[in-house]
């Protein structure tokens, strides 16, 4: 958090705070930022004199609030975005498509496909991301070039998929990521990025294990997320995805993030540990690729869980808002699949209609923590943002990284604002961003952030993005005939 501008204070009527509940209040603040990172929150009423050589900036009754941060993202497969089309979503989409394209992709074709990926999370109110991909630091680095703050990830592979043959390099990489103290100024962290359990061999994920402890890094892989996964390691080990993990010793040390869990059982949740395992559920991706995951078993089973959107290719958008109100809408969506509705359908009648309604009530009742604004603000701010031990984010308090958005109440995506949370966890709000800091630096400058994909930044980043797609399409026969 070393000093690299002045003091900053900034002020609102509004800001959201945590309460002492564990919930959020919103409440006059003022917030002071030094470097990178809050180093003090006083909750004022009145306006009190402000810290010598300080810059403030009083926002009013705008909504402050912390940034969003995306739990699990691909930004580089913004690229594939709409290839394939639905038919390449009937198998494994995964290894039938993306390897594919993956296979030919270089470093500096990831880098440059990261920014435009990294623009869109900003212009979304993602200041934050868990990202998880081949390249090494060329991911950290297409993150920088555009002021995104987030945990990078290599991807490490040694059995199947792209990355076999470069595991040395990516585990280099992450060292390297870990060690950087420029990166670290931008607000980006590293995490072993082990791909899958079926693409990482017995001996890769105890290594994994080891240099985790050893640099007091987190693990953020995929587990569970396909039929052909679990298959894979059924076979080779008798036991589950999470099973293995359990065997290779995995579950027992550092935290860990483990996406996806569509193939989890109760015995598999069992397993993880809430203090250190957190999963990371994707509802929009998984709808795609496969299916959804069943968020609110891991609720009941007392685990952690965030909301991330995945990767454009398969979602396809970095928006996370939109991913809260599925989560809510669970509720609705688990009487129409029930086996009352079922018979509903085949049999009208009023017995047939009450037990649908019995249905849809106990469903409200299971689900009802799970639609609450708080609830899942706290998926996509301090949930997400209390995974890395090197860094806090997602919440506004002193030693949190300076990680916020301003928000326009008068905006009508944002009126009348009866509830500000609500507005935030059901709205499409993105658009009332006037402002956005990331790590401390205002995207675009005060007031700038809807301006950025006008910006001459995001031109240059776009030229050199659309030249390499075309390339890469061409290399692989997939261009325009
Ligand atoms: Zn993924």
């Amino acid at each position: 958090m070393a000093a690299n501008g002045p003091t900053l204070e900034l002020r609102s009527q509004r800001v959201v705070l945590p309460s002492a509940s564990g919930d959020y209040v919103v409440a006059p603040a003022c917030i002071t930022i030094e470097g990178t990172t809050i180093t003090a929150v006083d909750r004022v009423n009145d306006p009190r004199p402000s810290s010598p050589g300080a810059a403030v900036h009083d926002f009013g009754d705008r909504l402050l609030t912390p940034a969003f941060v995306n739990g699990h993202v691909h930004l580089a497969m913004s690229a594939f975005r709409g290839l394939g089309g639905v038919e390449a979503t009937r198998g494994n989409v995964v290894e039938d498509l993306y390897y594919t394209l993956e296979r030919a992709l270089s470093p500096a074709d990831i880098r440059a496909f990261v920014r435009v990926g990294a623009y869109e999370s900003l212009l979304a109110g993602v200041g934050f991301v868990w990202e998880h991909y081949y390249g090494g630091t060329a991911l950290a680095e297409g993150l920088a070039d555009t002021g995104l703050a987030g945990v990078v990830a290599p991807t490490l592979q040694d059995l199947e998929g792209p990355g076999v043959g470069g595991l040395d390099d990516a585990l280099a990489a992450t060292e390297s990521i870990a060690h950087s103290s420029s990166l670290r100024e931008q607000g980006i962290y590293a995490a072993l990025g082990p791909h899958a359990t079926d693409t990482v061999s017995d001996r890769t994920w105890r290594q994994v294990a080891d240099i985790a402890a050893r640099l007091g890094l987190p693990i953020h892989a995929h587990v569970a997320q396909s039929f052909e996964e679990f298959n894979r390691v059924w076979e080779r080990a008798g036991t589950t995805p999470v099973g293995l993990l359990a065997q290779t010793g995995v579950l027992a040390g550092s935290n860990m993030l483990l996406v996806h869990g569509l193939y989890l059982s109760k015995a598999d949740l069992e397993r993880l540990d809430p203090s250190r395992h957190t999963l990371g559920f994707c509802p929009f991706s998984q709808l795609q690729f496969g299916f959804c995951a069943d968020a609110a078993g891991w609720s009941e089973a007392g685990l952690p869980w965030c909301v991330a959107t995945d990767c454009a290719a398969s979602n396809d958008s970095m928006n996370l808002q939109k991913e809260l109100r599925l989560v809510a809408g669970d509720r609705g969506l688990s009487t129409r699949y029930s086996p009352a509705f079922n018979r509903f359908l085949t049999t009208a009648n009023l017995d047939q209609a009450r037990a649908v309604q019995h249905h849809r009530s106990q469903a409200f009742t299971r689900h009802r923590q799970l639609a609450t604004p708080a609830f899942l603000l706290s998926r996509v701010w301090d949930c997400p943002g209390s995974m890395h031990p090197q860094v806090k984010l997602g919440t506004i308090e002193p030693g949190a990284l300076a990680n916020l958005l301003v928000w326009d109440p008068q905006h009508p995506s944002m009126w009348p604002m009866h509830d500000p949370l609500a507005a935030l966890a059901m709205g499409d709000t993105c658009a009332a961003i006037e402002s956005m800091m990331v790590a401390g630096r205002f995207i675009g400058g005060l007031g700038g952030l809807q301006q950025i994909a006008r910006g001459p930044d995001y031109r240059d980043a776009r030229v050199e993005a659309d030249r390499r797609l075309r390339d890469l399409l061409e290399r692989l026969g997939l261009g325009p005939r």
